[in-house]
């Protein structure tokens, strides 16, 4: 069996580590590169010693360039201008890159399409099973419920979560604005505070709690007159996402260059 190769950038981090773990029991993909920026203290350090495993015999690097010539997949949950390098240098390589990153505006955005006419992007704010298939019943939800149920959203992450509201939170917002073909921008309440006014109409809004080690809780409410449906997602591990990141990898290995998502991965369109 030909095993693809892979590099973990933002190796390092809460997520990188535990892609790095997902990876090594993979057995069709093999870790070839683990980035850090530049400075980092664990730069040289083994990535296998790095999550407490045997060394795999490779060292966490900062320099990108000779990881991504060498490699068929880029997995990156880092940050959303790392991740703008990272796009570019995936397109200049024609390979596989699997973003995560969280945070991304509008202007990145273009730039990441830009980089998928290159490169075979697959890109979530939530790489988990369980919440891309929510954000399918979110979309019938709100298309079924109609605008006497009014839309609210909250989310609750970690305190080192440094982004709000969460990627998660935004793509079940989508999912919401869809089902009642709306433009999430135009309607979307990010955040409310003082003397607020009523509510309008159509609005689809935004709640962030920030604390302790939660991974990620999210809650969709349909409040209508006397009745509320409550639907939502609880992550218990980080490893939910890695193994979505791999699946997503080893799904776009054989693809043309775009830019896809995990309902395209998962055939939940
Ligand atoms: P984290 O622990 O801070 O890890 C990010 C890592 O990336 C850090 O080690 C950081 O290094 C490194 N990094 C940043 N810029 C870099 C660069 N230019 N070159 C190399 N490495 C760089 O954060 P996390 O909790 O793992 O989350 C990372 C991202 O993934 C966030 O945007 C988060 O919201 C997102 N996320 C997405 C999902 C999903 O399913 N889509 C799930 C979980 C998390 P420094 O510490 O030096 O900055």
């Amino acid at each position: 069996m030909t095993q693809l190769r892979v590099v973990i950038v933002g190796a390092a981090g809460r997520m990188g580590r535990t892609l790095a773990r997902t990876v090594r029991a993979e057995p069709r993909l093999r870790i070839v590169g683990a980035l850090e920026r530049e400075g980092d203290p664990l730069l040289g350090r083994d990535i296998g010693e790095l999550i407490g495993e045997p060394p795999v015999g490779v060292a966490l690097s900062c320099d990108p360039l000779p990881l991504f010539a060498a490699t068929d997949i880029v997995l990156d949950f880092t940050s959303p201008a790392a991740t703008l390098a990272f796009a570019e240098l995936a397109a200049q390589a024609r390979i596989v890159h699997v973003i995560g990153t969280t945070g991304l505006g509008p202007a990145d955005e273009e730039k990441i399409r830009a980089a998928a006419r290159h490169a075979r992007i697959v890109k979530s704010g939530n790489m988990s099973l369980g919440v891309n298939l929510l954000a399918g019943l979110v979309r019938r939800a709100a298309a079924a419920l109609g605008p006497d149920f009014d839309i609210e959203i909250l989310e609750m992450h970690h305190r080192h979560k440094v982004d709000a509201p969460s990627g998660t939170a935004l793509l079940l917002g989508q999912a919401a604005a869809e089902g009642r073909a709306l433009d999430l921008d135009a309607v979307a309440v990010r955040s409310r505070d003082g003397h607020t006014g009523p509510r309008p109409p159509d609005a689809i809004g935004f709640a962030a709690l920030r604390g302790g080690s939660v991974v990620g809780d999210h809650t969709v409410v349909f409040a209508g007159e006397g009745e509320r449906i409550v639907l939502g997602h609880r992550a218990e591990d980080r490893s939910i996402f890695a193994r979505g990141a791999v699946r997503a990898a080893l799904w776009a290995f054989d693809k043309k260059p775009g830019l896809y998502g995990m309902a395209d991965v998962l055939g939940l369109l």
